[in-house]
C-alpha cells in the first residue's frame, strides 16, 4: 500500500484516479482548490477510511509524507484557464515549483499530467515528443500553453539538478463522465446543447481536428507510466490516435442522441489549433498500452452521464 497524493483530485480526471487508485488499495489524499473540481466528483469516494480530502491551492507549499504524487492540478477548459490567466500560469508554474519540492524532500516519484498544448498549433502531423512546437508565447492561450511548458522545464531541472524522479504524460483531450456540464469543451458542450435541443455550437467552420481518448484509456497509461522504471521518465503521448474534424463530432452526437439542435457557426477562437493526432508509439514501446475504448463507446457513457445530470436538475 503506497500514499499517493493528487492534487486536482476532485477534478474531471482527478477524481477517476483517486477511485482507481483505491481500488488498487493504495492510501490517497486528494488535495483540491475547488476551482473546477466539486466533491460532488468524489462524494462517493468520502466513506473510503484510506481516502482523505484537503482543501488547498498548489500555489502554496503542501507537506506530507507521500511515495508518489500525481500533479493534475491545473483548469484545463479554455474557458476556464483564461478567466484568470495570471492564476493559471502561476498554478502551473508554482504549483510544479511547490510539488516538485515536496518530491525532493520526501523522495516521492511525481508526475506531471502535461498536454498536447505543448505542440500549440502542430506543423508537425501527428505529434511525436521530439517535435518542439508551434506556440505563440503572447496570445489568449499562453497562459495554459506556455504555464504547462514552463512545468515541463522544471520536471527536467529537478530531475537533472537533484535527481528527483520524474514523469511527464502529455494529455491528449480525454473526455467521459464527470465533466463539468459548463466545463466549456467540445464533448461536453455538444452533448449538453443536443440533449437540451439547443443549437450545437461550431466553432469556425468545424474543419479543425481532435483525436478524442476516453478517461479510462487516459487512467490506465497514467498509472502505467508512474509504474514504469524509474529510466523512462518521458515526455510521452497518451491519446487516441482516431482524429476526427469538429464537424463530425458534432454529427455523430447528434446522431446518437437522436436530438433535434441545429448546427450553427460561431467565431474561432484565437490561436485554436487546426489539428491534433498523437504519435503514440512511444508509449505502445514503452509501456505496453493503446488506447481500447473508441470513440461511439466512450460517447454512449458519456451521453448517458450527462442524461442523469439532466434529469436530477
Ligand atoms: P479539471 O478542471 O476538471 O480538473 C482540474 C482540477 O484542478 C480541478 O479540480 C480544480 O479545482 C483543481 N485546481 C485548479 N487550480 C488549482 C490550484 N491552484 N490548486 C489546487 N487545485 C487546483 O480538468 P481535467 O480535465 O480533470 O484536467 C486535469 C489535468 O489534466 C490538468 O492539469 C490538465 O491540464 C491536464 N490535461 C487534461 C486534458 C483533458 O483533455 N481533460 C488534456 C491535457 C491535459
Ligand atoms: N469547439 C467548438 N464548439 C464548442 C467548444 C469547442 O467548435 O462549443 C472547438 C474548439 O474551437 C476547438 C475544439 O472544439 O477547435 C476543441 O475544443 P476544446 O475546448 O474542447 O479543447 P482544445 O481546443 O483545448 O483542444
Amino acid at each position: 500500500m503506497k500514499r499517493i497524493l493528487v492534487t486536482g483530485g476532485a477534478g474531471f480526471i482527478g477524481s477517476h484516479l483517486c477511485e482507481h487508485l483505491l481500488g488498487q488499495g493504495h492510501e490517497v489524499i486528494c488535495l483540491d482548490n475547488y476551482f473546477t473540481g466539486r466533491k460532488a466528483n468524489i462524494v462517493h469516494l468520502m466513506d473510503r477510511p484510506y481516502f482523505e480530502v484537503v482543501r488547498h491551492d498548489v500555489t502554496t507549499p503542501y507537506y506530507a509524507e507521500v511515495d508518489e504524487i500525481y500533479n493534475l492540478a491545473c483548469p484545463a477548459s479554455p474557458v476556464h484557464y483564461q478567466y484568470n490567466p495570471i492564476k493559471t500560469v502561476k498554478t502551473s508554474v508554482m504549483g510544479a515549483i511547490n510539488m516538485l519540492g515536496l518530491a525532493k524532500r520526501v523522495k516521492a516519484k511525481i508526475l506531471q499530467a502535461s498536454t498536447s498544448e505543448v505542440y500549440g498549433d502542430p506543423a508537425v502531423h501527428p505529434q511525436v515528443e521530439g517535435y518542439w512546437g508551434n506556440v505563440n508565447p503572447i496570445g489568449i492561450r499562453s497562459c495554459y500553453d506556455e504555464g504547462k511548458r514552463c512545468a515541463e522545464t522544471l520536471f527536467m531541472d529537478y530531475h537533472r539538478q537533484n535527481g528527483v524522479r520524474i514523469k511527464i504524460i502529455r494529455i491528449f483531450n480525454t473526455y467521459g463522465p464527470r465533466m463539468f456540464m459548463n466545463d466549456g469543451r467540445v464533448v461536453s458542450n455538444f452533448i449538453v446543447q443536443a440533449l437540451k435541443g439547443e443549437d450545437i455550437t461550431i466553432y469556425g467552420d468545424g474543419s479543425q481536428t481532435r483525436s478524442f481518448q476516453y478517461v479510462d484509456d487516459l487512467i490506465a497509461g497514467m498509472t502505467r507510466m508512474m509504474a514504469a522504471d524509474d529510466v523512462f521518465i518521458g515526455p510521452v503521448n497518451l491519446g487516441n490516435p482516431h482524429e476526427f474534424t469538429i464537424l463530425e463530432l458534432a454529427e455523430k452526437i447528434v446522431d446518437m442522441t437522436g436530438s433535434r439542435s441545429r448546427l450553427i457557426r460561431k467565431p474561432l477562437p484565437s490561436d485554436d489549433p487546426t489539428q491534433r493526432r498523437p504519435d503514440i508509439s512511444l508509449a505502445q514501446k514503452e509501456l505496453a498500452w493503446k488506447p481500447r475504448v473508441q470513440l461511439e463507446e466512450g460517447l454512449r457513457k458519456t451521453i448517458a452521464y450527462f442524461e442523469e445530470q439532466l434529469k436530477q436538475r
